[in-house]
């Protein structure tokens, strides 16, 4: 059943504007793609997929960019098509054709988001249930695991056939959002996806190792202190128990580490049995951090971060808070009791 007030998804007028928009594509078209800041498995693949189809169609003139940092995390540092990717400040001024991945709003496009006034078409491709529904054309799909699912069905409308690095990208796109097949967003079609990507003859074994199994030794010590600070408050969210933990900057400096490697952190939190809900703390500036929520089902964490300035779905949510470390945890505990899911 889709909870009230989730869309419904793209309908047909949608994916033939889509397809409209890229077949009037000729060779010297600009042609702009954008995802979200902090790029994901999701963001990066879902946008370096679409853009070596975009190639393969014959589009020369191809950009991939996203906001801050013009850095990959080193578990995606292999994907194919990371040629087409320019730091933000050297993005086309004029594209013909803006094209957005996993972004829900404008303000995870940071300073990107001016390029949605462009003249040229915005078409936007997510699967967030809050999705604001800026750009012109919205391919939403809030019932989709990935975005990927719905790069790969405008591949297919498009004609455009599967090759190895195409299905690599939106391997790591819908592993990544997934869990690697284990949330329950991982439907048959899914499956029948990861099928379809697979047949291509990518070997998962080596994607999984690079993308999920592989960290620095630095990062193995980094994660044992983190980890040993955590907290577990059993009452917390009307006593379904919220665990969660921090790292500073000054963790990752002493460990030799890159931000990145803060992202999988949140993985080994959530394992907590007595909780239902977890958090990571990210410090991302002097009295700023960037934090993660995950549920087990009792609470709809996307509506604790939506409350606090950002968003995400139901079982994983995220948004930027700013004071001391127990000031933002504070004000979680605050928003638990309310996102409680009661149907
Ligand atoms: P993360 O914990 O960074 O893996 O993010 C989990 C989910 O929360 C992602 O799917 C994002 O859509 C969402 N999210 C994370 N941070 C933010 C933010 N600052 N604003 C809005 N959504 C966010
Ligand atoms: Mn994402
Ligand atoms: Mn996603």
């Amino acid at each position: 059943m889709p909870r009230q007030g989730v869309p419904a998804g793209p309908g047909e007028p949608d994916w033939a504007a889509a397809v409209a928009a890229v077949r009037g594509l000729g060779p010297e078209s600009r042609v702009l793609l954008i995802c979200h800041v902090n790029p994901d498995g999701d963001a990066l693949g879902s946008m370096l997929g679409f853009g070596l189809a975009l190639r393969r169609l014959g589009v020369r003139q191809l950009q991939a960019t996203f906001p801050g940092p013009p850095e990959v995390p080193e578990p995606l540092r292999w994907l194919p098509g990371l040629e087409l990717l320019v730091p933000a400040t050297e993005a086309y001024p004029d594209p013909e054709l803006v094209v957005c991945f996993d972004a829900a709003s404008e303000s995870r496009l940071g300073e990107l988001a001016g390029r949605l006034a462009e003249p040229g078409p915005v078409l936007v491709l997510d699967h967030h249930a809050s999705n604001t529904g800026f750009g012109d054309v919205q391919l939403v799909a809030p019932a989709a695991a990935a975005t990927s699912v719905v790069v790969e069905e405008l591949l297919a409308r498009l004609d455009i056939a599967l090759d190895a690095e195409i299905a690599a990208c939106l391997y790591v796109a819908l592993t990544t959002d997934t869990g690697s097949f284990r949330f329950d967003a991982t439907t048959p079609a899914v499956h029948q996806l990861a099928a379809r990507l697979l047949a291509t003859g990518i070997r998962p074994g080596d994607i999984s190792r690079q993308v999920f199994d592989t960290r620095p030794f630095g990062a193995v010590r980094l994660f044992g202190e983190v980890l040993g600070r955590a907290r577990l408050e059993p009452p917390a969210a009307a006593g379904h128990g919220l665990v969660w933990t921090y790292a500073t900057q000054d963790d990752l400096a002493r460990h030799d580490q890159r931000p990145y490697v803060l992202e999988a952190l949140i993985d080994s939190v959530r394992c907590t049995a007595e909780a239902d809900v977890a958090c990571v703390l990210k410090q991302v500036g002097p009295a700023q951090w960037a934090v993660s929520l995950r549920s087990k089902g009792a609470v709809d964490v996307s509506r604790v971060a939506a409350a606090l300035g950002g968003g995400g779905h139901r079982f994983a949510a995220g948004f930027t808070g700013s004071g001391d470390a127990d000031a933002v945890v504070d004000r979680i505990r605050a928003e638990l009791d309310s996102a409680l899911v009661t149907s």
